[in-house]
């Protein structure tokens, strides 16, 4: 092995750490190779809890690889440096969550996936935790019902460059905004740490494509777009749209309001194609059309389906009298159960 003889040689590439030019070395400290090692091997203890669960699986399958950031799910806390919990937690669950993260080593890390794990989500609820941070000492939110694999990819590599990451307060952002949109904001409403930005709808899109483009916003991750139905208010329903950048960590909620005699808003797909399957679901359950999207087909009912479930009008039970086709036919074909001799 060549001898380094001259240290004055030798170039810091970080603190601690020095690098041999034209070779292939390096020289550092023991702990800084062992601390190397750890930040770039996570081992999560996976608690998934309910439906975020399923994408957190696919983020360890062969499609998204968590392995190769040298992230392997444990399922014991002994072995483990970080918990990621993926679901909706209740208050008879949380105890054993609290139990299994007070067996993992230290240093060890709490991820929030999802929007039950961050806040609850909508489960407002007797039997729901409000958010996991009420009894663990959360380091990374992931947002979004579910998340994504990249979302939670992104949460966990992701989790050391979060503090001092630059990240603007909702406020900040709403000044941007006032200031570039002076007579387009109609409202601005806080409700825990949540901030809402009630837009003109004509100006969805501009909104939108200037949050999503702007070098110091970069909202590039639509994380839910949903419907709202509010009977007997003037503008009936609501668009809600829930920004996050993920490279600088700030959100933003905006709202359209649309009257009941013409709920319709431009579609945002432009600005992110994901806006794709949210918009179709909103159309489908409360019948408010986007303009401009590109297939605006029923996604979660038969296409043949009356109405609209999610409005709070509609009959629990459908429309008085009336049957789906698909269950009808399946009727008739089980009235034909004991000719084919199918037994009960
Ligand atoms: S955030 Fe959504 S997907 Fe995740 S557990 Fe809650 S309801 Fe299910």
């Amino acid at each position: 092995m060549r001898m380094v003889k001259d240290s004055a040689t030798l170039v810091e590439v970080e603190k601690g750490t020095k690098v041999v030019p034209g070779t292939n070395m390096f020289i550092t400290t023991l702990d800084n190779i062992i601390n190397w090692g750890r930040k770039n091997s996570l081992w999560p203890m996976t608690f998934g809890l309910a439906c975020c669960a399923i994408e957190m699986m696919a983020s360890g399958a062969s499609h998204y690889d968590f392995d190769r950031f040298g992230v392997i799910f444990r399922a014991s806390p002994r072995q483990s440096d970080v918990i990621i919990i993926a679901g909706t937690v209740t208050k008879k669950m949380a105890p054993v969550v609290r139990r299994v993260y007070d067996q993992m080593p230290e240093p060890r890390y709490v991820i929030a996936m999802g929007s039950c794990a961050c806040s609850g989500n909508i489960y407002n609820t007797y039997g729901v935790v409000q958010g996991c941070d009420t009894f663990l000492p959360v380091d990374v939110y992931v947002p979004g019902c579910p998340p994504r694999p990249e979302a939670l990819m992104d949460g966990v590599t992701s989790g050391e460059n979060t503090k001092g990451a630059f990240q603007m307060e909702p406020l900040e952002i709403v000044d941007r905004l006032k200031e570039k949109f002076p007579d387009d904001i109609v409202d601005v409403k806080q409700f825990r740490d949540q901030v809402f930005v009630t837009v003109k709808r004509d100006k969805i899109v501009d909104i939108c494509r200037y949050l999503h483009d702007a070098p110091d916003t970069q909202m590039n991750y639509l994380a839910d777009l949903c419907g709202v139905d509010y009977p007997g208010r003037r503008l009936r329903f609501e668009v809600v749209y829930n920004l996050y950048s993920i490279k600088f960590k700030h959100r933003l909620m905006l709202k359209v309001q649309l009257p009941e005699s013409d709920p319709s808003v431009d579609s945002v797909v432009s600005v992110w194609k994901g806006a794709n399957w949210h918009e179709r679901e909103a159309c489908d359950m409360y019948g408010i059309v986007f303009n401009g999207h590109p297939d605006l087909r029923r996604i979660l009912m038969p296409e043949d389906w009356e109405g609209y479930p999610l409005r709070k009008d509609y009959p629990l039970k459908g429309p008085e009298g009336w049957e789906y086709k698909g269950f009808e036919e399946l009727k008739d074909l089980h009235s034909h159960d004991k000719e084919w001799n199918i037994q009960s």
